[in-house]
């Protein structure tokens, strides 16, 4: 890791491409040993036995990769992420508890690199490294619930599509994200927001429990109260860093008969007389930083910028191409019955701000989350792009006029239609459990929103462009006062300081839990927790 700080510090000088080129050389500086070391290198032979010993699995490997197998296990939902850099030496698509246990001794016994793969979400590549030995968990995807205490168990392989599914048949409600195909089990380990956060917490906050294959090999339940420290680790410690994870069990709340959804929109324009987006600006500011942070807890607030041509499935008829350079979207979801929303907005008097530029403002009433989400145009299969991400956190107080000023000049001037910039908003019951009752960072607990600056784009040419255009706009957000943080599952693969901005404080204490759990410093990946 150290090795990574040094080529970090070269690399300021150079430019963003070259980083990344410097980051991935630095990922073959691992201490483990890797195929092109026939030193050390175990013999095929040796996977031959590995595999044969595997109860429901088999070792395969990038021969067959014209192999829907062999593609799926290694499938990236990030299309950026070359496959010539994430191609493991060989793969085991575990089905059950003792596959992975086999695999991580093994590994563990050869000092082989493990890749811990559970949906392929992750936005820096780390779980499919080059050269390791990869365990594909995809497949163990079972999910059930509990009525004893209200209890949801999944395995790594499931997805919020699965999740919200359940909910509705046990009428439930869970803390998961936005898109359906994302895993709860990654998204847990990291922190974990979406559209019922400042009800009740982040998705982390909902663990009960954690089935985990140690460095050992062995498989533990980690509770609170069995293993207080290293519970705390796994709640916002980030996936990779403490075992792999073969089933978690999260807390559900009593879903209310019905939730309500407010939908504002506005056009993001070069104004005639001075050429700049300032109207949105205005807007933008108005919701962030007046708007928001006075709302009830039941309501989770989303927005998005996104420049002209705006995507079909935004259904406004009143967006103007002519006129209109870009959107300001916003979304509310209301934990709980119409009457109760529309009050809380217009007791505030919040539904007549700024009337003569909405377009399309309305309410929905939706009989549960599931309906909420699939009618939503985030509800849809994301279809994989190339993406870059960069993320950083709004305290209170934040300048709300200077970060909508960068975000509207942001979208004002990108040339990639498929450019975002979302504010997602936090604070409310994320911020009731304090920033050292979980390793989630004080500066994602006590923040008012999440900013995203998310490029989408399909053609490899446009690769340096649009990672400068979202690390240069990422680093000038994160800049502006009161900014701080980064979200470790969102992360910029060529963040500085990454440790710090991650976990903040809660550092030091990860790396201790790491070094007492993993003295061996088995589990290894890039932005990983190491000791
Ligand atoms: C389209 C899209 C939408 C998203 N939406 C949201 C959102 O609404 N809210 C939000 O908070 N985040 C969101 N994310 C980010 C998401 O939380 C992360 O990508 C998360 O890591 C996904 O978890 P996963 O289980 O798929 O793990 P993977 O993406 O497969 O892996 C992520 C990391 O965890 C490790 N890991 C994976 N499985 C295990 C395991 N079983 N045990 C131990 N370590 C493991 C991996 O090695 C890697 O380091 C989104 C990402 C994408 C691409």
């Amino acid at each position: 890791m150290r090795t990574f700080a040094i080529l970090f510090q070269v690399a300021l000088t150079l430019s963003l491409p070259t980083t990344l080129a410097l980051a991935i050389a630095a990922s073959n500086s691992t201490s483990k040993c890797l195929p092109s070391d026939e030193t050390c290198f175990p013999p095929k032979s040796s996977f031959d036995e590995l595999s044969d010993s595997l109860p429901t699995a088999d070792v395969i490997y990038p021969s067959l990769s014209r192999y829907k197998s062999w593609s799926d296990a290694t499938a990236l939902h990030n299309q950026r992420l070359e496959k010539s850099e994430h191609t493991p030496y060989c793969a085991v698509r575990a089905r059950s508890s003792s596959d992975v246990m086999l695999v991580v001794k093994f590994c563990a016994e050869n000092n082989l690199l493990l890749s811990i793969k559970s949906t392929g979400h992750c936005y820096s590549g780390n779980c499919v490294q080059q050269d390791s030995v990869l365990l594909d968990l995809s497949l163990m995807n079972d999910i059930s619930y509990s009525s004893s205490d209200s209890s949801i168990t999944l395995q790594p392989g499931s997805n919020f599509d699965a999740l919200y599914a359940l909910n509705e048949e046990t009428q439930t409600q869970s803390v998961g994200g936005m898109c359906g195909t994302v895993g709860p089990v990654g998204f847990s380990l990291g922190g974990g927001h979406g559209p019922l956060i400042r009800s009740y917490g982040l998705g982390t906050d909902q663990i009960i429990s954690v089935d985990l294959v140690t460095a050992a090999g062995e498989l533990v339940t980690v509770t609170k109260a069995s293993d207080p420290d290293l519970f705390w680790a796994l709640q916002g410690g980030g996936g990779g860093s403490f075992g792999v994870v073969t089933s978690i069990t999260l807390r559900t709340h009593p879903a209310p008969p019905s939730l309500t959804s407010y939908v504002c929109n506005y056009p993001l324009s070069l104004d005639s007389d001075d050429n700049t987006g300032d109207s949105g600006v205005a807007t933008a500011s108005m919701w962030w930083s007046d708007i928001m942070p006075r709302l009830p807890n039941e309501w989770t607030f989303f927005s998005v910028l996104l420049p002209a041509p705006i995507p079909l499935e935004q259904n406004i008829p009143e967006f103007d191409k002519n006129t209109m350079q870009g959107l300001l979207s916003l979304e509310g979801l209301f934990n709980g019955d119409f009457a109760s929303a529309e009050a809380s907005l217009s007791e505030l008097g919040l539904l007549d701000l700024d009337k003569s530029r909405q377009m399309s403002c309305k309410f929905e009433n939706h009989t549960s989350l599931k309906a909420w989400h699939e009618s939503r145009w985030f509800g849809k299969t994301p279809v994989p792009t190339r993406n870059y991400m960069s993320t950083s956190f709004a305290q209170k107080n934040f300048d709300g006029k200077g970060l909508a000023k960068v975000a509207v000049d942001a979208i004002l001037s990108t040339d990639n239609a498929m450019s975002s910039f979302f504010g997602i908003q936090t604070g409310g019951a994320v911020s009731s459990t304090d920033s050292t009752s979980t390793s989630i960072s004080s500066a994602f607990r006590n923040s008012d929103m999440l900013m995203e600056i998310d490029a989408n784009w399909i053609r490899s040419a446009n690769d340096d462009a649009q990672e400068s255009w979202t690390h240069n706009v990422g680093r000038d957000v994160a800049a502006l006062d009161n900014m701080a943080g980064a979200y470790v599952n969102e992360p910029d693969p060529e963040l500085e300081n990454w440790e710090e901005t991650f976990w903040g404080s809660n550092f030091q204490r990860l790396q201790e839990i790491k070094s007492a759990v993993d003295p061996d410093a088995f589990f290894e990946c890039w932005q990983c927790v190491h000791a």
